[in-house]
């Protein structure tokens, strides 16, 4: 999740493993069938203090409070695959050459100028997002007006990543309410930080993070307050499964995204989740995403995950690659200006 405050960025859900060994294969071809990333956070540089990281390969382990953390206490065992920052500087370059390679489109967020880079720099292939955080002081807001430019003058799409998770705030929170209705009148889609939040998230690194503020059924004043809103419920309320379901089905204009989900927790996990959100009927609404920090191979990795779930039939990896977002973004009916 980032804020709007220049390179000032929460990671979010990302499980933190410093690991040794190993490389993740390629996955080249000339021809290769669209994917939109709902979920891409506008870095153009590694994240101080991320490592190489083992996707799927977390585990919870315990701290203790006497000892001083510095970590969200991942585990530091060998891996495979091992995923890569890049070197200094390279980061943009890197990850814009795995979206080309990959036909990635992606929603990328952050403030307006960290964005604007994105875009200079993958062009065509940027949906831009920008959201109500102003650095990293939590409830320190931006501007309405200031907001209402970027959408209306400046070409954002996605009102997003909304974090209210990390300040304690549910996002019926009547303090933000503006924003929503904003999002609504101007029929942006919002795209809000629900559930995951890492090992220790709480007790160690945000103290005023809340598990609790991350049940997606929060979601439910601020739908009544806005019939036409449209939301994309981040990492998709994981783990709230039973909650996550109620949601959708009592409001159709809801969609997740699979994002940090999708490399943070073990696969097994990780395909029981999404398996459970497909099996109860919601296939036409899950989205795939990564939630790209610093890794340029994790797009190629996070996508392999749909790729190789035997429990999904190919229409049903194509729509969550591309065609439920498509749908959700109204690529294919952009608003008439
Ligand atoms: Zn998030």
């Amino acid at each position: 999740m980032s804020l709007h405050g220049p390179k000032i960025v929460f990671v979010c859900s990302s499980l933190v493993l410093l690991c040794t060994n190993s490389s993740l294969a390629q996955n080249t071809s000339v021809n290769v069938p669209p994917v939109i990333d709902v979920h891409v956070h506008a870095m153009d540089e590694s994240f101080p203090g991320l490592g190489p990281m083992c996707p799927n390969e977390s585990k919870f382990l315990a701290s203790d409070p006497k000892t001083k953390e510095t970590t969200f206490g991942w585990s530091q065992e060998e891996c495979t695959p091992k995923l890569y920052p890049s070197a200094k500087g390279a980061y943009l370059k890197d990850v814009v050459a795995e979206m080309e390679r990959l036909n990635v489109t992606a929603v990328v967020f952050g403030d307006p100028k960290s964005v604007q880079k994105w875009r200079e720099a993958a062009p065509g292939r940027v949906i831009p997002g920008t959201s109500f955080n102003e650095g990293m002081t939590p409830g320190k807001r931006v501007a309405l007006e200031e907001l209402r430019k970027d959408f209306t003058s400046d070409g954002f799409k996605v009102m997003g990543e909304i974090g209210l998770q990390y300040e304690g705030l549910s996002p019926s929170d009547p303090s933000v309410d503006q924003y929503f209705a904003l999002a609504e009148e101007l029929d942006i889609p919002v795209a809000i930080h629900m559930g995951t939040g890492g090992s220790g998230r709480a007790n160690i690194a945000m103290p005023k993070f809340r598990g609790s503020m991350g049940n997606p059924l929060l979601l439910e004043e601020l739908l009544a307050r806005h019939p036409k809103l449209r939301v994309q419920v981040m990492h998709a309320g994981y783990p709230m499964i039973d909650n996550m379901l109620t949601l959708l089905q009592a409001n159709s204009h809801v969609y997740v995204d699979v994002a940090g989900l999708i490399w943070s927790y073990p696969l097994k996990e990780v395909n029981r989740y999404i398996q459970r959100l497909v099996e109860a009927g919601f296939e036409d609404r899950v989205m795939f995403g990564t939630d790209q920090l610093e890794w340029p191979k994790l797009m190629a990795y996070s996508i392999s995950v749909i790729q190789n779930a035997d429990y999904l039939s190919p229409e049903e990896k194509r729509d969550i690659l591309y065609n439920n977002a498509a749908r959700f973004l109204r690529l294919d009916n952009p608003p008439a200006k």
